[in-house]
């Protein structure tokens, strides 16, 4: 069996080596508890990852309130862009080593073996677990990861900057691949929060041109500094009327909006034979036509987050000096504040966590 403690003594001299400081998810709906957890212990297969920093995105807040239909585990630490460094691996570990810079995923493992697995597909393996949801992830001062499914960080990369790659960067890099928009045809981005303003400059990256629709102003002009061309207020502006007049109606849509609306909304603003990617999860269902799908061919498809080559290829775009998330630093003691801005849409960009 492994020996956690003396490995952290030796990479962190001083540091508690039994409890760490979590954000808990105790009671679903409740605010978390800030508390002593004890120190998980790596098994084999897994490494412990001393955390520095922790994006907070909103399928966080979506656990913590017990949105979906899928019920997280209990007593959880959420998050799921936990960056970090290894101080003690697990029995049988070859691919990672003490003192290596790693991030979590939603992705946390997969089976490797079902026909997701083994088409490319593993993001839709049945067996897979959770960073944050089904097992604990980065809302605490340590975490496991599974050294298959562990992202590897590249050399030179900010702690606080990256960490939104690690969920944000991927599932929007994913979801634009999925629009099948090609370079110098033009993309909506529905919702500019922490995933949309990623998804801005990802698309720009992919030299598509970028429509962005909010309800919050200074979402748009965070929108705007990223490199979208048109934008829209929904609030006080017709997305549908105002993006068909400006782009001839765009090739594709990807919606990281938080509100049902807005997927309604996406088929207003696209053009023929386009194709509407939902990254966006609140709870609820949306109003179509079917007609108006099937004479225009629109293509609607879900995308969840990105396989660990997605992983890898968002990373290097952010390595490349082509991602820029706007980062705000904040500590795990401001967890439920922060929760409480992002249910209003109070957030600029992304809140990372240092510890
Ligand atoms: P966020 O709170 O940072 O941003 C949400 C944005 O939606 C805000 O800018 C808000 O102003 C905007 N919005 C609200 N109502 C709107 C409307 N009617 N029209 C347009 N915009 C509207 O949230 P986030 O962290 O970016 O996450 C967004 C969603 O994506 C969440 O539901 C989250 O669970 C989900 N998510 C999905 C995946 C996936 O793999 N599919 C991965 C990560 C997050
Ligand atoms: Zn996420
Ligand atoms: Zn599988």
């Amino acid at each position: 069996m492994t020996t956690v403690a003396p490995t952290i003594n030796a990479a962190r001299a001083g540091a508690p080596t039994t409890t760490m400081r979590a954000a808990v998810v105790v009671t679903s709906g409740q605010p978390l508890v800030v508390e002593d957890v004890p120190v998980p212990t790596p098994g084999p297969g897994q490494a412990l990852v001393r955390v520095i920093a922790s994006g907070v995105c909103h399928t966080d807040l979506h656990a913590a309130r017990g949105d979906w239909p899928v019920a997280p585990k209990g007593h959880l630490i959420p998050g799921h862009e936990g960056y970090g460094e290894v101080v003690a691996l697990g029995d049988g570990v070859t691919t990672l080593e003490v003192g290596q810079k790693v991030g979590n995923a939603w992705l946390w493992s997969a089976c490797g073996v079902c026909q997701y697995c083994r088409t490319g597909w593993e993001t839709l393996c049945e067996q897979q677990q959770n960073g944050g949801y089904s097992v604990d992830g980065s809302f605490g001062e340590y975490m496991l990861v599974d050294e298959r499914y562990a992202a590897r960080i590249p050399d030179g990369a900010d702690p606080v900057e990256v960490a939104p790659i690690l969920c944000a960067g991927v599932t929007v890099y994913k979801g634009l691949k999925m629009t099948g928009v090609r370079p110098g045809e033009w993309v909506t981005i529905s919702g500019i929060g922490g995933l949309g303003h990623i998804a801005v400059q990802y698309a720009r990256a992919m030299g598509m041109r970028v429509a962005a629709v909010d309800v919050d102003d200074a979402k748009l002009d965070l929108a705007r500094r990223h490199g979208a061309e048109v934008t829209v207020n929904a609030t006080t502006t017709d997305p549908g009327e105002a993006i068909q007049a400006a782009t001839g109606g765009t090739h594709g849509v990807l919606v990281t909006a938080v509100h049902p609306k807005a997927f309604d909304q996406a088929l207003a603003v696209v053009r023929r034979g386009a194709t509407i990617v939902f990254n966006g999860l609140p709870p609820g269902t949306f109003d179509a036509d079917i007609f108006d799908i099937v004479l225009r061919a629109i293509t609607i498809r879900g995308s969840i987050v990105g396989t660990r080559q997605d992983m890898i290829e968002a990373l290097d775009f952010y390595a490349r000096g082509e991602i820029h998330p706007t980062v705000a630093v904040e500590s795990l003691d401001d967890i439920n504040d922060i929760f409480e801005r992002m249910e209003r849409g109070k957030i600029d960009g992304r809140i990372v966590m240092t510890y």
